[in-house]
């Protein structure tokens, strides 16, 4: 139908005739002429129709907002007076000379200009609309550029596109399942896959080698902190690669995504430990354009009487730091207020700080109502630590590390980006040396999923699992887990041990698990991987600040899709044929009977 995109078009067209096809962006009428400013996927470009051309400048006339039309005419230079530097068309446009309308448009739900006003779920019911938006179109099209470049890599690299099931066991991330009823196993559920994990093992067990697949994942999941239902992993594995390997490989197709989608050098990834980036940022996903880190002080505060300190200071699985802020001290009183009730979040019982007014006057140039629980020399020696000087405001954790780390590492991002100390740009690194295992409801969960190998043996994970250390990496962005990953195990009596530590016993194990126990005693070769998050990776490539945004149709916070109404009710016939009988219909749920 058409000759060329509209946002195509430039001076190189001049004097050509053109077919346009797209969507009327406005309309205006300039004294006897009309303005149709048509828009495609690839932007948008004036249209002229003067009255010459009676038949159509009349339907001309006649067309709205978001019509369909189809122009044809020709391409003429806009006179010096007319010239629109704003728009990448604006030294052309078209006299048009036919029209044909494809199709009339009701008046939009919402302006496609003034979105911002919009509420996301009116953007969401009427996605679609949304989706013509110039902003939304980018980003979905720099999405299919970047799944194309990394298709492209791993080709080259000689990864196989391998598909793995949507019906399946359940294959534990650390979610609940979405399940699916059999109709032929009366009784019987599919899982949805959290990810394709043990299939791709499995496709390593049978001699592919080097497996990657663009797969959905799903994971019921409470949706704080912009999570999706279902979402989107680059999901790789490989056979006999270490992991220096595996990571020197992912980081290589990182940085050629980068140059090739954005023309961004990013810099050698660093290693760093778990245990190092929990000490120096309370994250195993720290920040690095963030110049602010802890530092442990409880050597000094097992000097003082102050309980509040001291306790934590004694315990060992407590944690005292402090956080410096250069040029902090100019923080109000308020503002202060604020941290307080924002760590608390995290479970922080208070927040102590120190304003370094006048280093040089020692404790009487210091202000904080805590001074008086210090004896001098632990806070001249605490201030040398910290390299405390004038201007600064020093603020303090003390409580069980976990708390310690998740408060301390959240005002750091917080204050930074209050007080604009977030440098620009990229900054990368590789965290390594994970714990095995947490300690959670008086037994240990895995820290990644139960198939990550350890980096000791059998014998001395089950001697000793709060201390073993695993062989898993995370790939980490200006603060966001771009991906992780970790070398597996691949011997049966290994993933026994594993499975008896979470405290799985041989018929659970047997039950979920057996066909990957099976498939470890015929020749699994040492295997590892690792999966990125693509809707994260999209978001910061795009500069967005919702995956949702880079999401053709996500779903809201609730889980639903209220474009479509999923979920829905299901008739009592399906009901039956699935056997299945509700325990309440969703009126009496919502009733509350
Ligand atoms: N399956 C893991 C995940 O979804 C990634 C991996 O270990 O490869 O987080």
């Amino acid at each position: 139908m058409r000759s060329h995109y509209c946002g195509a078009l430039s001076t190189i067209n001049i004097d050509e005739t053109v077919t346009l096809c797209g969507w009327v962006d406005r309309r205006r009428d300039h004294g006897g002429v009309i303005f149709l400013d048509l828009r495609d996927r690839q932007g948008i470009v004036q249209v002229v129709f003067d009255p010459d051309t009676e038949e159509h400048f009349k339907r001309a006339d006649s067309v709205r907002s978001e019509f369909v039309l189809k122009v044809t005419g020709r391409v003429r230079a806009r006179s010096d007076a007319t010239v629109n530097a704003a728009m990448a068309t604006g030294q052309i446009e078209v006299l048009g000379k036919e029209l044909e309308i494809l199709n009339a448009a009701a008046t939009p739900p919402f302006q496609l200009d003034e979105y911002t006003n919009v509420g996301e779920d009116v953007r969401l019911q009427y996605r679609y609309m949304d989706l013509r938006r110039r902003e939304m179109q980018e980003r979905l099209i720099l999405r299919s550029k970047i799944t194309s470049a990394v298709r492209n890599f791993l080709d080259s690299e000689g990864f196989l596109d391998i598909e793995t099931p949507i019906l399946t066991r359940a294959t534990p991330e650390g979610a609940r399942d979405y399940l699916v009823p059999s109709r032929t196993h009366p009784g019987q559920f599919f899982a949805l896959p959290q990810s394709p994990q043990l299939f791709k093992q499995l496709l390593m067990v049978a001699g592919f080698d080097r497996y990657y697949q663009i797969a959905k994942c799903f994971r019921d999941e409470d949706l704080r902190a912009d999570r999706q239902p279902e979402f989107t992993q680059i999901d790789i594995e490989t056979a006999f690669l270490d992991e220096q390997e595996i990571m020197a490989i992912t980081e290589r197709m990182i940085c050629g995504l980068f140059k090739t989608v954005l023309d961004v050098d990013l810099p050698t990834f660093p290693h760093m430990t778990y245990a190092e980036a929990m000490e120096r940022y309370g994250s195993d996903k720290p920040d690095l354009r963030i110049p602010l880190e802890l530092v442990s002080v409880d050597d000094l505060m097992q000097q003082v009487d102050f309980k509040v300190f001291r306790g934590p200071a004694d315990d060992p699985a407590g944690r005292v730091a402090a956080l410096k802020v250069t040029g902090g001290a100019s923080i109000s009183r308020k503002d202060i207020d604020d941290y307080t009730k924002y760590v608390s979040i995290f479970g922080a019982r208070g927040l102590a700080w120190i304003k370094v007014n006048d280093i040089a006057a020692g404790v009487e140039g210091l202000q904080s109502p805590i001074l008086k629980f210090m004896p001098d020399e632990v806070v001249a020696q605490m201030m040398e630590r910290l390299g405390a000087a004038d201007g600064d405001i020093i603020f303090f954790g003390a409580d069980r590390a976990q708390v310690v780390n998740e408060a301390l590492g959240a005002l750091r991002i917080k204050v930074a980006e209050d007080q604009g100390l977030v440098a620009d740009g990229w900054a990368p690194l590789w965290v390594v040396d994970f714990p095995m295992f947490e300690e959670a409801n008086g037994g240990w969960t895995p820290l990644h999923h139960p198939f990550t190998a350890p980096s000791c043996d059998a014998a001395e994970l089950v001697a000793s699992p709060g201390t073993a250390l695993s062989r898993a990496y995370d790939m980490v962005l200006n603060g966001t887990e771009l991906g992780g990953g970790s070398i597996r195990i691949h011997k049966r009596d290994m993933q026994e041990a594993v499975f008896g530590i979470l405290n799985i016993d041989e018929t659970e194990a047997k039950e979920k698990f057996g066909f990957l126990l099976n498939a470890l005693q015929y020749g699994a070769p040492p295997h590892g991987g690792l999966a990125f998050g693509l809707d994260r990776l999209v978001m910061l490539m795009t500069g967005s600040s919702s995956i949702r945004d880079v999401i053709a149709f996500p779903k809201t916070q609730s889980a639903a899709c209220v474009m479509t109404n999923a979920p829905g009710d299901v008739g009592a016939e399906q009901l039956k044929e699935l056997n299945i009988r509700l325990r309440q219909t969703r009126e009496e749920v919502e009733k509350g009977e």
